[in-house]
């Protein structure tokens, strides 16, 4: 199956209220064009050098969908991220968020960001400690931030062989989403629980997920 075809049947399986970012890393124009053009909404890339590159060459088709920043955002490359991303998943500490909103305010935006959980504490991956008083302290810290506002949670987990092995993962993941949101913090509007990849997609979505994140299941195998 191609792109389109792949797209469209994930796209046709899940619920309406579930989000796909196609991950583009990777990935030609001509693939994420041709994904945008089967109705792709969403396109997450890794880095702020590979995502300025691809809507310039992107072009008008760029413009349909929203661009997320999935990777690492580094603090002394705020000011073009603002200009290309839509939204930020990676947030992870209150100095990374305290230089975007120090940017953002100097457009006068307010940028729309996620909190990432660690959610199996790996040294290998960034994010929040799976821990609640972290996350919290976070959030309610970032509150005071006023040119970006918290919309979600965003998670990786580790990576397995077997979906079911992400269930704990995505689980512990809806808990801090749902405690996050009983808090009701002013300024936080909490939508969006964004987890589950290509081999793990089913089971995010039914331990809580509205986003998915999804690269090989639609444009086959990653070739270095
Ligand atoms: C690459 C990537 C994905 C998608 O991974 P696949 O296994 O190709 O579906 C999702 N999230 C992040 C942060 C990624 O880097």
């Amino acid at each position: 199956m191609g792109i389109t075809e792949q797209y469209q049947k994930i796209r046709n399986e899940i619920p309406e209220y579930v989000t796909i970012v196609l991950a583009a890393k990777t990935r030609t124009p001509e693939e994420v064009k041709e994904v945008i053009n089967a109705g792709a909404t969403d396109v997450g890339e890794n880095y702020l050098q590979e995502a300025e590159k691809m809507v310039a060459m992107l072009g008008e088709s760029a413009k349909k969908v929203r661009w997320h920043m999935i990777g690492d955002l580094q603090k002394n490359k705020m000011k073009r991220a603002l200009k290309v991303f839509d939204l930020v998943q990676t947030l992870s500490s209150f100095n990374q968020a305290e230089a975007l909103n120090y940017r953002a305010s100097a457009d006068g935006k307010i940028m729309p960001v996620f909190v990432e959980i660690n959610t199996g504490q790996e040294v290998s991956k960034k994010g929040v400690d799976p821990d609640f008083e972290k996350v919290e302290d976070l959030v309610i810290s970032m509150t005071r931030l006023e040119h970006m506002s918290v919309e979600g949670l965003m998670t990786m987990g580790p990576m397995t062989s077997d979906p079911e092995d992400s269930r704990p993962y995505f689980r512990k993941a809806k808990k801090f989403f749902d405690n996050i949101k009983e808090l009701d913090l002013p300024g936080v509007n909490l939508k969006t629980l964004s987890m589950g990849m290509s081999e793990s997609y089913q089971v995010a979505i039914e331990e809580g997920s509205n986003m998915i994140r999804l690269g090989r299941v639609v444009f086959g195998d990653r070739k270095y």
